[in-house]
């Protein structure tokens, strides 16, 4: 695995004027700059991007998949979290002797999304992301045991007690392969990548593209007919005209619930989270009185907090992985109470890049975390198990003082450069 330098950038033709329009891998929608139509962009399932062959008349191309994931890792010992952004790709075809990663390439060339263009060629089948995923984590855990092992004694220290994955981005990139004789050269700088299996081995398998549906939407409510609202690369658009949130999903949009936390002051800037409800079982973690003690917050209990609900609570956006985890716990913590029904606010919404099926792969982490002293998880911490059972957007209103935006009730505290920067993430 080596890090890609930078985002890949997508070409796409205009689906209106046929202007071709260049595309960050993060945006959700296409703004032609030819004839002005804005369209978000959703695919089936995931995104599937190829590299176009250096000779673009070449037909006897035949494409190898290479997952694309971009996330953070999380790993929990015993006396803290350690984190890192995974940025990377895999190969998801079932043939080892290719190379295992895309590795640096110059970004000069813009991707292409699959499409129905593809069909005369072939394709080598991928195998699923999990199953891939799950190799590359192996591998690193097998590096930081034989890091581990060198420090002679200090094992139980060193020793992975949980550890999460959040992605934020998952798609399949195919890079052009031809045959030459009995070797595999890659279609764009031409050179010899592997060599050709044996036929007795059962040689390659190869199938014709399985149609990966690619949707256009147009950015207008469904309800009432008024522009949305969001950023480029946001997963959810608002409607300032019916109050309303839409998440891109399949071939349309989807009505989302969300709610507010009331403003005490001026906010030039809601921040999307997501507050999550889930069955805990392994620990006692149910109501607001567990989580004081839980937590052990500086707080005498009162009563009515043995019956009193919790929720999780997690960042809807990206940003670093440390300030991430440490909002996703400040934000648990404080338990506030939010506004449902209530009309978008009139203030800058930040996107929502997170989705939060994602937010809740990191639901554990924000537990570990939230523990004091830790020593009480650590024993018990493979016996927990997280039923998801709802979740629901919050747009959180943060003030400002000079670099950072600030949300006092929950104390979280962001640098402007820092959430600015989590957006390249
Ligand atoms: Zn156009
Ligand atoms: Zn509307």
């Amino acid at each position: 695995m080596v890090r890609s330098s930078d985002n890949w950038k997508i070409e796409q033709q205009c689906p209106q004027c046929g202007a071709p329009v260049v595309l960050e891998e993060t945006d959700r929608l296409l703004s032609c700059p030819f004839c002005r139509v804005r369209l978000f962009i959703s695919p089936e399932d995931f995104f599937r991007y190829y590299i176009p062959p250096a000779d673009p008349s070449m037909q006897e191309a035949v494409f190898v998949p290479y997952w694309r994931f971009k996330g953070m890792s999380f790993l929990c010992r015993a006396d803290r979290t350690e984190q890192r952004i995974l940025d990377a790709t895999a190969l998801a075809a079932d043939y080892n002797r290719l190379p295992h990663s895309l590795g640096v390439r110059p970004q000069a060339v813009p991707l292409r999304f699959v499409s129905g263009d593809l069909s005369p060629h072939f394709f080598l089948p991928h195998r699923s992301f999990e199953s891939v995923f799950s190799w590359i984590e192996k591998r690193l855990l097998a590096a930081e045991a034989s890091i581990a092992g060198l420090k002679a004694g200090r094992v139980s220290k060193d020793r992975v007690y949980h550890r999460a994955y959040i992605g934020e981005t998952t798609s399949l990139i195919y890079l052009p392969v031809f045959i030459r004789g009995n070797v595999l050269c890659d279609a764009i700088t031409g050179s010899r990548i592997a060599p050709l299996p044996e036929k007795e081995s059962g040689g390659l398998e190869f199938q014709k593209l399985d149609a990966a549906k690619l949707s256009f939407i147009p950015t207008i409510c469904p309800r009432c007919g008024w522009d949305l609202h969001g950023g480029s690369d946001s997963l959810v658009h608002l409607c300032r005209n019916c109050d309303t949130a839409w998440k891109i999903s399949g071939d349309g949009l989807e009505g989302l619930d969300f709610a507010v936390v009331p403003a005490r002051e001026d906010s030039r800037l809601y921040l999307p989270f997501w507050r999550m409800k889930a069955g805990i079982s392994g620990i006692n973690l149910n109501s607001y009185a567990d989580l004081v003690r839980f937590a052990n917050l500086p707080k005498a209990i009162q009563k009515g907090w043995e019956e009193q609900e919790i929720h999780f609570w997690s960042p809807a956006f990206k940003i670093r992985p440390q300030l991430f985890q440490r909002a996703a716990k400040a934000a648990t913590n404080a338990q506030l109470p939010v506004e449902a029904g209530a009309e978008v606010p009139k203030a800058e919404v930040f996107p929502v890049t997170l989705p939060s099926e994602e937010a809740l792969q990191g639901l554990k982490i924000t537990i570990f975390n939230m523990a004091v002293p830790k020593k009480k998880i650590l024993p018990v911490i493979d016996e927990i198990s997280i039923t998801p059972r709802e979740s629901l957007l919050v747009l959180v209103p943060f003030g400002t003082n000079t670099h950072e935006y600030v949300q006092r009730e929950m104390h979280i505290s962001l640098n402007m450069n820092a959430l600015r920067y989590g957006k390249n993430l």
